[in-house]
């Protein structure tokens, strides 16, 4: 069964540990099963690509590799960091994550 992860596709995290510390980007991909996600310019890795048809000169791609969903928080605009949250029931019901500083609702 998958874990759930406290981020997921599309929000926008802050990286809190490695080499990409203090990075904010979007998260463009959650893997639960691996307790991992990618994060937009976060984490960074350069391949070397051999020459194929869609790339004839061959070249060096960029793509973001995983990091651990434990080194990213939840970014708050208002508190300009990456925060920890709470989940907190709404009006209707429904379960929303906010920030733990200053209450703003993050989903
Ligand atoms: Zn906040």
């Amino acid at each position: 069964m998958a874990k759930k992860l406290h981020v997921k596709k599309g929000d926008l995290v802050q990286v809190n540990a490695g080499k990409d510390k203090g990075a904010v980007g979007k998260v463009i991909e959650a893997f639960p099963q691996e307790g991992k996600v990618r994060v937009e310019g976060a984490n960074i890795l350069t391949k070397h690509k051999k020459p194929s048809q869609a790339m004839p000169q061959g070249g060096i791609v960029k793509t973001e590799g995983k990091i651990d969903v434990s080194n990213v928080n939840l970014y708050c605009d208002t508190c300009g960091k990456g925060v920890r949250t709470a989940v907190k029931v709404d009006d209707e019901g429904k379960k929303v994550r906010v920030c733990k500083k200053c209450g703003k609702v993050l989903d």
